[in-house]
C-alpha cells in the first residue's frame, strides 16, 4: 500500500469529524496528531475521538467503509481510500484498573475530559476541534508543549505503575522532541525502572527501535541511562558506565565515544544503530547480537546484520590492506550500504580519515563485471573433471575464485589448468 498523502489524510479526518457531528455526536482530533500539528510537524496519522459508541460509528460510516478489529476497546477504523489512508475513530473512554502493569482490565465509555485524563503525557492529551479551529486542553498540555516538558498526566507514580511501557514512551517522546522530562515523572520512572520486564519483549524492542533510529538517538540513550532503564533493557551496557565496568576513565571515554558514534550515524537502520551501541560492549563481552536476538526477539535477518557489521568493521576500516578476494566478498554482499554507513560514523569518530571508505566506494562504483566478474568455472566443470560434490568441493571453487579475483588467472582454460595442477582428481 502506498503511503497516504498528508493533505488528503487531514482532509479526510476533517470529513470524518464532520459526519459524526452531523449525526449528533461530539468528535475531535486527538492525541499525537494534535501535538504534532501544534509543534509544526506533519502528523504520521490522524486519530479521532468521539462520543459515539463503536456501533454508532459503524452506523454513521456503514460496514463497507469500516473495520471493527479494535471494537472491543472502542476503536473503529474508517477507510478513506488510497490517498487519504485510514483513520482510527475511538470512543471517549476511561480505563478501569490495571492489575498486570501493562493493560487496562476493562474500558468504560465516557466523556472527552475523562478520555484526556487516561492518556499518558500532557502533550499527548490534547484535542483539536477542526470546525472551530480550537485546542481543547484538560491537562495543561499546551503549556508543556510551549515549555518543552514531558510530564505524566495526573500522579506520575500511579500512571507509570499502571503501564510500565510508559517509561520507554517517556524517553522516546522526550528525545524525539528534545524535551525535558519533568522531575516528578523522571523520579517515578527511576523508582519503577526495574519493573520494565513486565512489558513484552516485542514492545520493548519496538520502543528501542524508535529511539535508536531517530535522529535524537544519542540523547535517547542518555535518557535511558538517566532513567535507570538502560541497565534493565541492556544490562551489559553497565560495563561502559563509569561507576561499574572497566576502569573509570576508560569507561567514560568508551561511553562518550559510543554516544558520539550513535549520533554521527546518518539515517541508520535499527541494525546499524545497534551495532554502534554494542561495538565496545561486544569487545568486552562477545556474543551481544545473539543475546539481544533472544531477549528482544529480533528477526534472524536483523541479528545477522548486527553481527556482520561488528565483524566487518575492521576489514572496512583497513580496506586497502585487505586481500582483494576477501574485501570483494564483503563488498558484494547484501547490506553493504549499511555497513559502509556504520563504518563511516566509526571512522569519523576514531579520526581514521575517509580514505579506506572512499576506497570501498570507488570499488563499488566499478561496473558490475569488474567488481564481480562471472566465475571462470562452475561446479559442473569440476564434475566433468571427475570431482564429486561433497566437502571440499566448495573450497575448491572458492580457491579458483580467489585466483580469478587476484588476477592470477583470466580464462576458463587457465582455471581448469589450475585445478588439474593443484588438485589431481580421483
Ligand atoms: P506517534 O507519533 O509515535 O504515533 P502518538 O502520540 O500518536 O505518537 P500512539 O502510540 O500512536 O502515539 O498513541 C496515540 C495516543 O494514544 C497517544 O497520543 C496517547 O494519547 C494515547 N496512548 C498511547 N499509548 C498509551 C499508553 N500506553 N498509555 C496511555 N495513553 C496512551
Ligand atoms: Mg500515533
Amino acid at each position: 500500500m502506498s503511503r497516504p498523502d498528508p493533505t488528503a489524510a487531514r482532509q479526510f479526518a476533517i470529513e470524518v469529524v464532520g459526519r459524526l457531528r452531523t449525526a449528533g455526536f461530539e468528535a475531535l482530533f486527538a492525541g499525537g496528531c494534535v501535538r504534532d500539528e501544534l509543534l509544526g510537524n506533519v502528523p504520521k496519522d490522524y486519530d479521532v475521538a468521539t462520543s459515539a459508541t463503536p456501533e454508532q460509528i459503524q452506523e454513521v460510516f456503514g460496514r463497507r467503509q469500516t473495520l471493527a478489529i479494535g471494537a472491543s476497546f472502542g476503536v473503529i477504523t474508517v477507510l478513506g481510500g488510497n490517498r487519504a489512508g485510514q483513520i482510527d475513530v475511538a470512543t471517549f473512554r476511561q480505563d478501569a484498573g490495571y492489575s498486570d502493569g501493562r493493560h487496562p482490565d476493562a474500558v468504560r465509555f465516557t466523556t472527552a475530559e475523562q478520555d484526556a485524563l487516561r492518556r499518558d503525557f500532557t502533550i499527548n492529551g490534547l484535542f483539536w476541534d477542526p470546525a472551530e479551529r480550537r485546542v481543547i486542553d484538560f491537562v495543561g498540555g499546551q503549556e508543556d508543549l510551549r515549555r518543552g516538558i514531558l510530564r505524566a498526566i495526573g500522579d506520575p507514580r500511579q500512571r507509570i505503575s499502571e503501564d510500565k511501557l510508559r517509561m520507554l514512551r517517556a524517553v522516546r517522546f522526550a528525545a524525539r522532541f528534545d524535551f525535558q522530562i519533568d522531575a516528578a515523572t523522571l523520579a517515578a520512572i527511576q523508582a519503577q525502572a526495574r519493573e520494565l520486564p513486565i512489558v513484552s519483549a516485542e514492545r520493548i524492542a519496538a520502543e528501542m527501535r524508535h529511539i535508536l533510529t531517530h535522529a535524537s538517538r544519542a540523547r535517547g540513550v542518555m535518557l535511558l541511562y538517566e532513567a535507570g532503564l538502560l541497565e534493565v533493557a541492556l544490562p551489559e551496557a553497565a560495563i561502559l558506565q563509569p561507576e561499574l565496568g572497566i576502569g573509570a576513565a576508560e569507561a567514560r571515554l568508551a561511553w562518550e565515544r559510543t554516544l558520539r558514534i550513535l549520533q554521527r550515524l546518518d539515517r541508520p537502520t535499527f541494525a546499524m544503530a545497534l551495532a554502534a551501541l554494542l561495538r565496545k560492549i561486544e569487545l568486552l563481552q562477545p556474543g551481544m547480537p545473539r543475546r539481544l536476538f533472544d531477549r528482544w526477539k529480533l528477526s534472524t535477518d536483523e541479528f545477522e546484520a548486527v553481527a556482520k557489521f561488528l565483524r566487518e568493521e575492521l576489514p572496512i576500516r583497513q580496506a586497502k590492506l585487505m586481500p582483494w578476494p576477501e574485501l570483494q566478498r564483503i563488498l558484494i554482499a547484501p547490506r553493504v550500504e549499511e555497513l559502509l554507513g556504520y563504518c563511516t560514523a566509526v571512522a569519523e569518530e576514531c579520526e581514521d580519515g575517509m580514505a579506506e571508505i572512499d576506497f570501498c566506494r570507488a570499488k563499488l562504483a566499478l561496473p558490475a563485471d569488474a567488481i564481480n566478474p562471472r566465475p571462470l568455472i562452475t561446479g559442473e566443470d569440476l564434475k566433468r573433471l571427475g570431482f564429486s560434490p561433497g566437502p571440499g568441493f566448495r573450497d575448491l571453487l572458492e580457491a579458483v575464485r580467489d585466483a580469478q579475483l587476484e588476477g592470477r588467472i583470466a580464462t576458463t582454460e587457465e582455471a581448469l589448468d589450475l585445478v588439474k595442477e593443484q588438485w589431481p582428481a580421483r
